[in-house]
């Protein structure tokens, strides 16, 4: 249909099977916890059929790789699905960027990205992400100096409401694109990203095990500085942080490889963050040599993980925060515990986006991996929230919160700014779904 050059009607080209007659059994996110509320997603393999999909939908909403545990990406009328649109432009040698459809995943790219030479500075915990839906919520790794995955955002290009395509950059839009780019699906379809290259790198990640929460009193930020990227993680037992992983550039000047780290010791077999798993799916460990797409995420691009069975949410505090809101949550480890598979604490730099939790300011993320159980985890996150509000805590908008819309409101120091980016946009409000009109309108 696409060949023939015919102009497709949104029935006609949102149902998987192709066939209008039958109701599309709606889709569920990567986790299971949400069914989407409608079955008319779109899949369109062009810019033009997104356009003539935004023309004559009355709502809609973009949707990635369906990575996200809330329902910021859902739709009661329409989603456009950027599954069908996965090309990868050759890198701009002269710009040091690369330039890829709103479809791509990071670990589409990373291979590519390395046999040609370049790098990306930093990647998620796993690469299945969609590139456009990792940076609409602001998400991103690990490393003091290491600002969220969207930094590498140096242009986009997106379709609006009224069906017109646009290009934002950094270069030229600066004003517009801190704006837009954690825009949370809310500007528009977007289509194609470009993203800046570094050259590639080689790195290696040691473990090690059973570093006493103490360490950290005296010792956040040298710790959480030990490496290019550095992750802490605790199950909140016995003031305990089970596992220390520290990824560093090989060669780095002070690569950590001793046998002890604040008093843990290094691992001698791969580990699974849940130590009780196969670490058949992580990247490799021991200080083994990779390239930096093999190191930075915590499993492998070529291991599917397992679908679903978890629930989780992250707060962002300030950095200077770090240890007391540790500490804060380490008060209520007898209830978080039994519910818990995992929380990973990790750091993120500052960056320019309105949205992001770490604008202007450098950031803590605690991380909690909850045990697939809704009724017990929605009783738990108000009382993380209510734990760390002294500290000026904010949510993962790809994840679970439950903050009053008040509260939340009352973080976004940029928030007036962006309603009226939306406005600019989308003056009909046909991006808006019911995640966005709680939590900001
Ligand atoms: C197993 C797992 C591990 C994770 N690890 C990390 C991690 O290490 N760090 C971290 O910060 N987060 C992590 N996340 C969260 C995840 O990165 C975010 O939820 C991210 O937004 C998911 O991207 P996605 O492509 O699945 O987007 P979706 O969930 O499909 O959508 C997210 C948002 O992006 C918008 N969107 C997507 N594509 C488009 C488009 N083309 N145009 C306009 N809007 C669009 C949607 O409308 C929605 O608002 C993890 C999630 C899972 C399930």
């Amino acid at each position: 249909m696409v060949a023939t050059g015919t102009v497709l009607s949104p029935l006609m080209s949102c149902t998987p099977s192709g066939n209008s007659d039958e109701p599309a059994t709606p889709l569920t996110n990567w986790a299971g916890n949400l069914t989407y509320s409608t079955g008319n997603v779109h899949y369109p393999t062009s810019t033009e059929q997104i356009q003539q999909i935004i023309r004559s939908a009355p709502g809609l909403r973009g949707l990635g790789s369906r990575h996200s545990f809330n329902k910021i990406a859902d739709s009661k009328q329409t989603l456009v699905s950027l599954k069908g649109m996965k090309k990868i432009f050759s890198p701009d040698q002269s710009a040091g960027t690369i330039t890829v459809e709103a479809g791509v995943r990071y670990g589409d790219i990373c291979g590519y990205l390395h046999e040609n030479g370049y790098g990306l500075h930093n990647l998620a915990s796993l690469p299945h992400i969609s590139i456009a839906g990792a940076c609409a919520t602001a998400t991103h790794g690990s490393g003091v100096k290491n600002g969220a995955l969207p930094i590498a955002v140096k242009a986009m290009e997106l379709v609006k409401a009224d069906g017109s395509v646009t290009t934002l950059s950094r270069d030229k839009d600066k004003a517009l694109f801190d704006g837009a780019v954690v825009g949370l699906g809310a500007l528009g379809v977007i289509t194609k990203i470009t993203l800046d290259l570094i050259p590639t790198y080689q790195m290696q990640q040691v473990v090690y095990r059973n570093m006493p929460m103490s360490a950290l009193e005296a010792n956040f930020g040298t710790i959480m500085s030990s490496g290019y990227s550095v992750s802490l993680f605790t199950d909140w037992r016995n003031k305990n942080i089970n596992q220390v992983w520290i990824k560093s550039l090989t060669n780095a000047a002070q690569t950590v490889t001793g046998k002890e780290f604040f008093n843990a010791t290094l691992a001698e077999n791969h580990l699974h963050p849940v130590e009780t798993l196969s670490a058949e799916s992580c990247t490799d460990q021991l200080g083994i040599d990779g390239s930096w797409y093999e190191r930075l995420p915590h499993f492998k691009m070529g291991f599917t993980p397992s679908r679903g069975e978890e629930l989780q949410a992250e707060y962002f505090v300030p950095m200077e925060y770090g240890y007391e809101a540790v500490m804060a949550v380490e008060k209520m480890n007898e209830k978080i515990s039994p519910h818990l598979f995992i929380s990973e604490i990790r750091t993120i730099d500052q960056d320019d986006f309105w949205m992001s939790p770490c604008y202007k300011k450098p950031c803590v993320a605690i991380h909690f991996t909850f045990k697939p159980e809704w009724d017990a985890v929605q009783k738990l996150l108000p009382m993380i929230e209510e734990g760390l509000s002294p500290y000026h805590v904010r949510p993962h908008w790809g994840k679970l919160f439950t903050f009053s819309p008040q509260v939340l409101q009352s973080r976004i120091e940029k928030l007036a700014d962006f309603k009226a980016l939306l406005l600019e946009f989308d003056p009909e409000s046909k991006f808006r779904n019911e995640f966005l009109n709680k939590n900001l309108f």
